[in-house]
């Protein structure tokens, strides 16, 4: 007998949603939260593109809310790092190093999510909510009128800049090469904007006022010449990639080539049982309510098939389960 039904891993949008809707179809599930806890939401101010909020909800405030609607209905929350997980064998087994048991379950949700990168120049982090942030459609909002920055040469970097011009008088896009990895039309698109500005081969060395707890400038080292010139603005957005948070599952569950988990038929994996949803198999749309929308999803998804899933003697391989999936 497996101490769980469900549970999910992860406490965003995407883990609270699905615990929110296990929990209320009876499935009781337990919800690991780990370092991170709330997700990428608790390093936001206002969220003002969640429905139902019209003026704004402070990101850390949504979530203490959201957390608050899973565990009404019976959501056992822990916190807890999972450091290895056996899905090969049921119940899948969840072990955290720290001494405390295992905890064994029928079903297991995905929602660790994926942590933006940073520049890790200290200030950066510092500052982040403060005019540093790295989510353009969260924030772009408030900075309008004003100069900015995106960091980063990739797709992602090249669209928000696009997209920031909606909002900002000047975006300056600084790169680290002298050519861009985004694709041709992102690129095209980019240099006919006459609201955005490249500085080439450079690296944020610094960005200001730590002091005033604000940003003011960030100061740029040219990396063929080593020259520190300053750029006067008020924001700075950093958009130089995600990292899934999937190195507890590599060589268990299926991953793209960028790490993220691969889900087919809504959020199912390749081992029948396991789902995953949110950022964590989602470098697209990366949205909270998305994640959200995913995390309801995966709870459907699980209590249906643990519907179909007769009862299964522990010592019944994966194998042979797998061939009683819906
Ligand atoms: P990405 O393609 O990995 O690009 C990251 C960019 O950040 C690169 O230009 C890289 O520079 C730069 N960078 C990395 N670390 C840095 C550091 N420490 N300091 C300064 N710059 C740094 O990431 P992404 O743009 O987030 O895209 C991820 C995936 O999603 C890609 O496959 C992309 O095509 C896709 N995506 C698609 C769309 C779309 O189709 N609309 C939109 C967004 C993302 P280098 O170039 O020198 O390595």
């Amino acid at each position: 007998m497996a101490d769980r039904k469900v549970v999910i891993i992860g406490s965003g949008p995407a883990g609270l949603t699905a615990a929110l809707y296990a929990a209320r179809a009876n499935l009781s599930p337990l919800l690991i939260e780990g370092l991170e806890a709330g997700g990428q939401l608790m390093l936001t101010t206002m969220v003002e593109n969640w429905p139902g909020y019209r003026d704004g909800i402070m990101g850390p405030d949504l979530m203490a809310e959201m957390r608050a609607q899973a565990e009404r209905f019976g959501t056992e929350v822990i916190q807890g790092n999972v450091k290895s997980v056996d899905l090969q064998m049921r119940p899948f087994t969840l072990s955290f190093g720290d001494g405390r048991t295992a905890v064994t379950t029928e079903s297991l949700i995905i929602a660790t999510g994926a942590s933006a990168r940073w520049l890790e120049i200290g200030s950066d982090r510092k500052l982040s909510g403060h005019g540093v942030s790295t989510c353009a459609t969260c924030d772009g909002y408030f900075f309008r009128g004003k100069p900015i920055a995106v960091i980063g040469g990739g797709d992602s970097a090249v669209e928000e800049a696009v997209y920031l011009t909606k909002f900002a008088s000047k975006v300056t896009v600084v790169h680290r090469r002298d050519t861009l990895r985004a694709s041709k039309i992102m690129q095209d698109k980019a240099f006919a904007n006459p609201k955005i500005e490249f500085i080439w081969d450079s690296e944020v060395a610094e960005v200001k006022d730590l002091a005033k707890g604000e940003v003011t400038g960030i100061v740029l080292r040219n990396l063929k010449t080593g020259h520190l010139s300053e750029v006067p603005l008020d924001g700075v957005f950093i958009a130089i990639g995600h990292t899934p948070n999937t190195t507890l599952f590599k060589g268990q569950v299926d991953l793209d080539g960028n790490g993220y988990i691969v889900t087919h038929h809504g959020t199912r994996t390749n081992i029948p049982g396991v789902f995953a949803a949110g950022d964590v198999q989602d470098h697209i749309y990366r949205q909270a309510i998305t994640a959200a929308g995913s995390g309801c999803m995966a709870a459907l998804d699980a209590e249906r098939y643990l519907e179909h899933l007769p009862e299964i003697d522990e010592s019944t391989d994966s194998a042979a389960c797998a061939t009683l999936v819906p």
